[in-house]
């Protein structure tokens, strides 16, 4: 549970108080108890406010904007307000600016805009924490905390160059281990001294590319990512280290972003007591980009319930075309969340400011100040549904018998490589294995590489380049057990340091395939090539389109179930099956259309009765999460036009408490939320 002193689903978001006077936070409260909001997240950009200059600060407004609250029966999630530093810290300690990818000192101005490694911000930031820890420990209605915000400072300064000859000399040891680990013979590379080594940034090793980051060194590059999560993780910790003894009892987070790349969120997580992030799909997203992001951000923690700290209620400013949310978008997004393990929903923001960039980000309360716009009531009945919920889904979890492996190292490995295709990324393929899962509703837990894997059915780790030690242990011993194993081209061939493992790709998975890979060819996407399906398998069609990459593979024990159409490797193995230990591993060499992935998961989930508990319908997304002996079903029909879905057992209907049995009717980008008895 988020705070065992409320035992309900927390429905808020980010208020700015500090922007307002007074009649105007009145009026504002009155409007919160009225869509039935019981927390704000604040302040989350006050420090300039709270300290005006080096040795005073300023906690009276906030008194005052804490007893308002407390007396109207709302929580706080406590912001540090670390995520600006004052104009005038920045001037003072100019060394606390950030150096950029290009190597030009920022000057004060943007947000989150400091150097991670500098001292002084982590002194001045951890004595701020202290302050509001010390000065609000005794507060009522203080729900958790919440620390920076959606940190993502990557600096280039000498500081951090010192710092990350610091951080290599205890990876590494020896200059002779970094050189060998960097392949430093390369283009004359070798380091004598450790002062030699040089942040990699647009003066030394990298460069903006068409589509990404580029770079000539990728173990460099991939340590400096490293480093950068790590010093970025730093200035948190020293915050949360400050909090947690002065309010031991109260849950700390931050605000993560799903699949946000600069930070490594699996090792993140061990250090927040709770997961929380931030939601903002892109006009046309559809529903099961959104739904495997929950999930990601889900299994950070092992499945335990995550938080919605930000959602928009309507349009936002930032993207290209700031689209408004259609009638009941904004509650199907909502009840999606909590399908997917979260214990909250919260927005950015209450109220509309009037100037600077966000100002025409959508709130609750609008520049109208009305309690009769669409979005408003759309907001009050989430409320209002979410009190008729009250704690009958708080802590329940999932009980998922897949898992996609998911690791940022590898991330950033796969898309600073240097080849094969400039079309390779890491998240849509990750994206179009979870989807076919999605399809069939079917429950799916994200691992890191090294993760247990002993309690699932199914592992599926698409791209799954670099094989850090052990690694390839873990999969071998979950295929040996029985489990069933999928991975895809470019996938086993590099170390945690991007060297090639020798002997033939996939070095460390040749014996669990049965194969080796002798060649890729990259194509251009409009040229495709077709895999053709070996007769008499069963749930395939006979072909299927492929693009991008094609392995040219040998096989060595692995069973061919599919070839290549067309090219010079016309007849050649593209599709492949091994047996290992009591388990099976499955092969695809190529970027397979999404009917193969479909047909494909759907063979081998009905081999172990996964997708049994309701028939898969198109657009009717469904979810379980369990609390102690209660299976909880979430029915979320994206569709515009209502579902008659058959029903196995009874169930009671926690929005209407009616009792329901045999079918019911889903209407039209409607949610039911059905527990079973
Ligand atoms: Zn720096």
């Amino acid at each position: 549970m988020i705070n065992s002193k409320f035992p309900y689903i927390f429905y808020g978001g980010d208020y700015n108080p500090e922007q307002w006077q007074k009649e105007i936070i009145d009026e504002d409260i009155r409007l919160f108890k009225l869509s039935n909001i019981n927390i704000v997240t604040l302040p989350v950009f006050s420090w300039a406010l709270l300290q005006p200059s080096e040795d005073n600060y300023d906690f009276d407004w906030l008194d005052d904007i804490f007893d308002k609250l407390k007396k109207n029966d709302i929580n706080i999630c406590l912001a540090t307000s670390t995520a600006v530093q004052p104009a005038w810290m920045s001037k003072k300690y100019p060394e606390m600016l950030p150096v950029d990818f290009e190597g030009r000192r920022r000057h004060f101005g943007g947000r989150v805009k400091f150097c991670p490694n500098s001292e002084k911000y982590r002194e001045f930031s951890v004595r701020l924490a202290t302050k509001l820890a010390k000065r609000y420990k005794e507060y009522e209605n203080l729900a958790l905390w919440h620390i920076g915000n959606e940190y993502d400072n990557y600096c280039y300064c000498e500081n951090c160059r010192k710092k990350f000859i610091e951080w290599l000399k205890n990876k590494y040891s020896s200059l002779e281990n970094l050189n060998n680990a960097w392949n430093n013979r390369f283009w004359g590379h070798t380091l004598y001294s450790w002062d030699e080594v040089t942040v990699p940034s647009a003066l030394s090793e990298m460069w903006n590319g068409q589509n990404k980051i580029c770079t000539n060194f990728q173990g460099i590059a991939i340590d400096y990512n490293r480093f950068m999560s790590d010093s970025i993780l730093e200035c948190y910790l020293g915050e949360y280290e400050a909090i947690k003894k002065i309010t031991p009892n109260i849950k700390i987070t931050t605000n993560f972003m799903g699949t946000f790349k600069p930070l490594d969120y699996f090792k993140w997580a061990d250090y927040l007591d709770i997961i929380s992030w931030d939601n903002y799909p892109c006009y046309g997203d559809e529903p099961s980009k959104v739904s495997m992001r929950h999930d990601l951000m889900r299994s950070l923690k092992n499945g335990k319930p995550f938080m919605l700290m930000e959602q928009s209620p309507n349009q936002q400013n930032w993207q290209p075309y700031n689209t408004i949310k259609r009638p009941g978008e904004l509650r199907m997004q909502s009840f999606q969340t909590l399908a997917h393990g979260a214990d909250s929903i919260m927005y950015f923001q209450m109220r509309q400011s009037v100037g600077a960039c966000e100002k025409y980000h959508a709130a609750i309360i609008s520049h109208s100040g009305s309690e009769n716009t669409r979005i408003f009531k759309e907001c009050s009945q989430i409320g209002e549904e979410l009190k008729m919920l009250n704690d009958c889904t708080i802590d329940s979890i999932f009980d998922s018998k897949v898992a996609m492996i998911f690791d940022w190292e590898n991330w950033w490995a796969v898309e600073f490589s240097s080849g094969p295709s400039v079309d390779l990324t890491y998240i849509p393929q990750i994206e179009k294995y979870y989807k076919s899962f999605y399809k069939n509703n079917i429950p799916v837990d994200f691992v890191k590489p090294e993760g247990d894997l002993s309690r699932y059915d199914i592992v599926v780790a698409p791209v799954l380049y670099m094989i850090k030690e052990n690694v390839a242990d873990n999969i071998k011993n979950f295929v040996e057990n029985g489990g069933t194993f999928i991975t895809t081209f470019f996938s086993g061939y590099v170390d945690e340091n991007d060297k090639v493992k020798l002997g033939g790709y996939p070095a460390d998975f040749k014996d669990l395939l049965g194969l080796w890979i002798e060649e890729i060819d990259a194509l251009p996407m409009e040229k495709n090539n077709s895999i053709e399906i070996a007769p008499f398998i069963p749930g395939f069609k006979s072909s299927y389109k492929c693009d991008m990459l094609y392995d040219i593979i040998n096989l060595e024990g692995a069973e061919t179930l599919g070839v290549y159409g067309s090219d010079f490797y016309k007849g050649r193995p593209v599709f492949t099956c091994n047996n290992f230990g009591k388990g099976k591993a499955y092969y695809i060499g190529t970027n397979a259309e999404n009917n193969f992935i479909d047909d494909l998961i759907k063979k081998i989930a009905s081999n172990y009765s996964l997708n049994s508990y309701f028939n898969p319908i198109d657009g009717v997304e469904i979810t379980k999460r369990i609390k102690g002996n209660k299976n909880i079903y979430f029915i979320l029909n994206h569709n515009t036009f209502e579902t008659s879905l058959t029903l196995k057992n009874s169930y009671i209907n926690l929005f209407t408490k009616e009792k329901v049995e045999n079918s019911i009717i889903v209407s039209e980008k409607d949610i039911l939320i059905l527990e079973e008895i």
